[in-house]
Order: C-alpha cells, then structure tokens, then sequence
C-alpha cells in the first residue's frame, strides 16, 4: 500500500509557538524538502505528539529542538494508516484555524478603523460584550441587558431583552434589586426564550444571535410581524451561554465543549451543559465520566450557567418558547431526546418544524431535517428542551445550524451573515406561530 508523501505544520491548537513558527519557517521549508523526498513516509515538522495517541508500533522518528519536533512515520498496516489518516485531518483543521485567526485579525483592524460592528466576523468575549452595551445604549429603550447569574471562573452571565412597553423603565445589570423587582414578578408579558453558545466551540450560534437582535432592533416599526412580537411579547436573547468555555476556545482550545467548572474527585475539567438539566439527568445519552465531553455533572443543574437558565425561567414564570441555538448539523428538533416517547403536541411541533425549515430553505436553499432529538439526531438525556418542555413551555426547540460536516464547528466567517439570514427566517416562524397560538 502507498500512502503519499505529506507535509504539514502540526502544532496543535494556535499557541505562543506558532510566531515562533512563522519565523522559522524557511529553516522549516529546507527541512521539508529534504525529508519530502523519502517515500511513503508522512512527515510532519513541529508536530506535538499527543500523550493520549498510541503509537501502534509505528517506526517513527522524533528530532528535537528546543520547542518543536520533527516526526516522522511509515505506516505498514491498515491501523496505522488510520492514524496517519487523523494526522491528516488534524491538519487540515489546523488550516481551517489558522484561516479563521486571520479573517479575525483583519476585521478587528477594519472595525477599529470604521468605528463600526463587523456582524460578518467572529469575536472574543470581550468584544462581544462591549458590543451589548453598544448595542443597549443605541436601541432607543427597545433592548435591556441583565445579569443572569456568574460563571464558575466568575464571568458575569448577560441576558438581552428586547421588546417594547418596560413598566419597570430601565434596568441596571449593576443593580440586583432590579432584577429581584423584576423577577419577584412585576412584569409577566408572555415571553420567548432563546440561548445560543452553550457549547462552547459552536461559534456560529452567538455570530448569529448578534445578527438577530440587531435585525429585530432594525425590523421593528417596519417589519408587522417584528413589530407584532415586540409589542406583544418579550424576547431573551442569551447571546453567550457559556462564557468561560467561550473564552476557553478563544485562547487555548478551540474544539473545547463543556463548561470550566471543577468538582471534587476528579482533575478533568467541565460538564457538559446540555446534559446537565433536570430532564432524565444521567440517563442514556450522557456520560457519567468527568472527562467525557458530554460528562452530565455530579448533580442537576451542578452549572452554575445552567442553574442561571434554569432560575431565570422558573421566576419568570411566562416562558412560551424557548430555544436552544447549536451547530452544526442543518437540523431543527423538539423533545424529546431522552425517551421515544412522543411528545403530546408532537403534531404541532412537526407541523411548526416543516413550515420553519421550509422558510429557512427560502434564502440560501440550505436544507434541514427535523422531528424529535431522539429519532433525529441521538439520544440525549438531561437536555435544556426537553426540561423546557416538562416546565410546560410547549413551543420547545433545538437548532443545529450550518454546516454538515465540511467545515463542522470551523465554519468560516464569511458564512456568518448567510446562516443568520436563514436562521432569521426560521427562528421567525417559530415566533409568530407562537403569538398567534398563545396558550
Ligand atoms: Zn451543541
């Protein structure tokens, strides 16, 4: 079997090396060429040899520097080609982030200089919520921001409100007793819940949460059916559900999932949000395993970004839809995940389902599938619809929005207004099938 001579610059996930890197990279190219022209032998200067891949008695060859290594394989049999395969991969995402590093870049340079939000591009954490209070000082009184809760890393949770008619005025996220005033009840219009990032590497989700409330803010008043919603009902955006994650992808791990917490008896890092409500917790379709990337927690509601939705909605009390935003898939889903069983308005949901994929399919032809999580993606257990939906919140949703697999959790920036301009459409019927049905 031949397998074709590769190159590649494996550094693992972007780091401090990879100035170093770039710098060195002529040494590098030279190195290259003399090892490329070794047959049937992947090479891969600067790869960083993860502890956890075995190397299935490959003959490999590592040449030290000081920071790097130079590795090189020949793969002899089908496993290890596998490997070698992987190798592959890995570096084709390293491409995909090094790509994505630099749109970044480019447009925080063209923002600083037009002083404007480029919604066409990935952001920190730190610029996204600056971007709330420039975005709540510009919207007329037409958007609140409230503090929902705190992070395990201590990171303030924000929920934007938009929608029109504030019997309490403006609120202060500075100001708990506010939002005690207003969650003791003081305001109780029927309200839309939507929370986009959960998972921490899924970026598409708060990109087009940002794009959304800026369409309502700019459809209301011209738009009827925006303008409708907003005078009728209240729209929770929570733009960044898990801010530490979130923060995390941004500067050590890109693919990271879960949360930041750390709970006793275990070094691993993180529980797995979505799989951590009171919905059939720690049942089929989560993990008991700390490390395990869909690790259900020591107990329900153990995240503190979970127990913030969770409060948040419980005193609210008027919640008639909510929505949980993930990538990627191309999927549109309702409860439940963690058990066969239909749902009692499961005839409703599908129907809302079909028109909603079918507006979204309108914009850009991108095609969704739907039904229930179970039957349409896996079983899940202790997931934010399902215990949506055993609260009574009838209208109970889950997106996996673009891609489906080319590009997965990397979707490039210049995707961004695409998706948010057909998720806009889909979220939309959704809403007004919501207002027009209440309940
Ligand atoms: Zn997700």
């Amino acid at each position: 079997m031949t397998i074709e001579s590769k190159l590649s610059y494996l550094t693992g996930f972007p780091s401090a090396h990879q100035k170093t890197e770039r710098k060195e990279g002529l040494k590098k190219e030279n190195q290259k060429r003399v090892l490329a022209s070794e047959k049937n032998q992947l090479l891969s200067p600067g790869l960083l040899w993860p502890s956890n891949v075995p190397v299935l008695g490959l003959k490999y060859i590592l040449f030290s520097e000081k920071r790097d290594q130079v590795l090189r394989i020949t793969a002899s049999n089908e496993e290890q080609l596998a490997l070698v395969r992987s190798l592959q991969e890995q570096e084709h995402l390293n491409t995909l982030l090094d790509e994505e590093k630099k749109e970044m870049i480019l447009s925080r340079h063209k923002e600083r200089s037009s002083q404007t939000f480029n919604y066409a591009s990935y952001h920190t954490l730190e610029e996204i919520y600056t971007w709330m209070d420039t975005f709540v000082a510009s919207s007329s009184g037409l958007v609140n921001k409230l503090q929902i809760g705190t992070t395990s890393e201590n990171r303030p949770i924000f929920v934007l409100r938009v929608g029109i008619n504030w019997e309490l005025g403006y609120l202060h996220v500075d100001q708990p007793s506010n939002f005690q005033t207003f969650s003791a009840g003081g305001i109780n219009r029927p309200a839309i819940w939507i929370n986009f990032g959960i998972h921490a590497r899924e970026w598409i989700s708060p990109a087009t949460s940002l794009w959304f409330a800026n369409k309502l803010i700019n459809e209301y008043g011209k738009d009827t059916s925006v303008t409708s919603l907003l005078n009728t009902m209240d729209v929770y955006l929570e733009i960044v559900t898990n801010p530490d994650g979130f923060s995390f992808t941004h500067t050590n791990n890109r693919m990271w999932r879960k949360t930041r917490s750390r709970h006793a008896g275990t070094s691993c890092v993180g529980v797995d949000p979505n799989r951590n409500f009171d919905a059939n917790f720690g049942g089929p379709g989560a993990s008991g395993n700390p490390c395990s990337s869909t690790y259900y927690g020591p107990y329900v509601n153990s995240e503190k970004e979970v127990k913030a939705i969770v409060d948040f909605v419980k005193n609210h009390g008027n919640f008639k839809v909510f929505i949980d935003v993930h990538s990627y898939s191309q999927l549109l889903m309702f409860p439940y995940g963690y058990t066969a069983t239909k749902p009692k308005d499961y005839d409703e949901l599908m129907e809302i389902s079909k028109k909603s994929v079918t507006s979204l399919a309108s914009i850009h032809g991108t095609k969704y599938r739907y039904g229930p999580i179970l039957t349409t993606i896996y079983q899940s257990s202790g997931s934010s619809i399902d215990w949506a939906y055993d609260q009574g919140i009838k209208y109970a949703f889950c997106f996996e929005l673009r891609d489906t697999g080319r590009y997965g959790f990397i979707l490039p920036a210049n995707q961004i207004i695409p998706t948010a301009e057909e998720t806009y459409m889909g979220l939309m019927e959704i809403l007004n099938h919501a207002r027009q049905n209440p309940y």
